[in-house]
């Protein structure tokens, strides 16, 4: 049951991956993202510490929420992304003049294509050090993981990376919880400051009620500062709820105004796909979400980021495979497209007349690699053996294909 260690107790994959890169098909539902604001709120309806603050859209109504939570304040930009303090959208202010200038720089800039329509101003803290902590679902274990690190305000992926072992980990069985005496073994686990421990241990159960009554699939908090006053404090949040629960709390509709809109999961659904949009640069095309998902896994596996998760299901034909291309084509971020196919009911010669068609349809910008195997394979690969060139590779696995597809991505 309680279980510090800095691997993932026998998981084919690391849950850091996996379901950051791919939340909605493993979690069986969509989520509803929070903006910092938000979670916040969400937060502070759970006793969690945060700064007086508010939200707005406009650079007068900033100056004049500064005023009323007392200088310094921080401006923040409030988009559906990470990294705001490197890109300029977390910016100190200890005056009104000050917070006029950012209020006016930060709405507007674009930080990741993400354009800031909304900023946040709160009034700002004294840190002296900053940590990072979490609550997320681990599937394979079926059990909560927490994370508690001494080392926050960085990205947790970078030190999970450098620096495993300076995170702390505990999975919680949800017929458990978190009791007070396993939450602190947990935070003293983590090597915080002993002047943190009290106010950390009474966040983080507080945190976990948030994630489990709050029905989230992510709860963290990086940074949570400890001040030079001994206080433990969220400054930043972010908050994933789980849409299928939605239901159960009428209060999240308020929520649908603001979430991201994905031009390209809109123009794929319009065409009758099942695509989720995802950050990377490897598009996929598959058929069957089990193969689709393990796509994306192989990708993420072998070093590479898929742009999507696209099943195009049985219907492997030239009108399905165009329509595929063209959404894959349309996402800038793509620099290789994987064609995943294992023929069944969908023959590979089917599936191998339906590339070489829509290929002459659709301009591609990007080189597609090609498995193709099941039913028929030879036949098909037969049909695209005169149509291969730089533009159009095939390779005999799935781990090959995905290796040559991240090779070219990367290229
Ligand atoms: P992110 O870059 O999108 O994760 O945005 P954060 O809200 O985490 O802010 C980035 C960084 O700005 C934090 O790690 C802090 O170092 C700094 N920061 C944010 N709020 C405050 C504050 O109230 N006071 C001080 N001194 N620094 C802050
Ligand atoms: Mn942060």
């Amino acid at each position: 049951m309680l279980n510090f260690s800095s691997d993932f107790g026998g998981s084919g994959f690391t849950p850091l991956v996996s379901p950051e890169t791919f939340p909605d098909q493993r979690g069986g539902g969509h989520t509803v993202d929070l903006l910092e604001y938000q979670g916040k709120q969400f937060f502070a309806t759970y006793g969690i510490p945060v700064s007086d603050g508010a939200a707005t859209d406009n650079v007068d109504e900033a100056v004049a929420i500064a005023d009323r939570v007392g200088y310094p304040v921080v401006v923040k930009a409030q988009v559906h992304t990470g990294g705001r303090g490197k890109a300029g959208g977390v910016k100190l202010a200890n005056d009104a003049d000050e917070c006029r200038l950012h209020a006016s720089n930060i709405l507007g800039l674009d930080i990741k294509g993400h354009i800031v329509q909304t900023i946040w101003i709160e009034h700002a803290s004294d840190i002296a050090e900053e940590y990072y902590a979490s609550f997320t679902l681990d599937r394979s274990a079926k059990k909560y993981l927490g994370m508690l690190s001494a080392q926050g305000g960085v990205e947790i992926e970078t030190v999970a990376e450098e620096n495993p072992d300076a995170i702390a980990k505990i999975w919680i069985d949800p017929v458990d919880g978190l009791s007070e005496a396993v939450c602190r073994a947990w935070v003293l686990a983590a090597q915080l400051n002993p002047a943190a421990t009290d106010g950390a241990v009474d966040i983080l159960r507080k945190l976990y009620t948030a994630y489990v009554e709050g029905d989230a699939d992510l709860c963290e908090i990086n940074p949570l500062i400890l001040t030079p006053t001994g206080q433990v404090h969220a400054l930043d949040a972010k908050v994933s709820l789980d849409a299928n629960a939605v239901y159960e709390h009428p209060d999240y509709g308020q929520y649908d105004e603001t979430q991201p809109r994905d031009d390209r999961e809109e123009a794929a659904h319009a065409k009758g796909l099942q695509y989720v949009g995802l950050e990377g640069s490897v598009g996929v095309i598959a058929n069957g979400a089990g193969l689709a998902m393990s796509t994306v896994d192989v990708i993420n596996q072998v070093g590479g980021k898929p742009a999507n998760f696209l099943d195009i299901g049985g219907g492997a034909n030239a009108d399905v495979m165009a329509g595929a291309l063209e959404v894959i084509n349309n996402d800038p971020n793509v620099k290789a497209i994987f064609i995943n196919i294992f023929g069944g009911i969908t023959r590979g010669e089917e599936v191998a007349n339906g590339i070489v068609e829509a290929m002459g349809r659709v301009d591609l910008d990007s080189p597609i690699v090609i498995r193709l195997d099941g039913t028929n394979a030879d036949e098909g690969r037969a049909i695209l053996a005169p149509h291969l060139s730089d533009k159009l590779m095939m390779e005999p696995t799935m781990l090959d294909a995905a290796r040559k597809a991240v090779a070219l991505a990367k290229a």
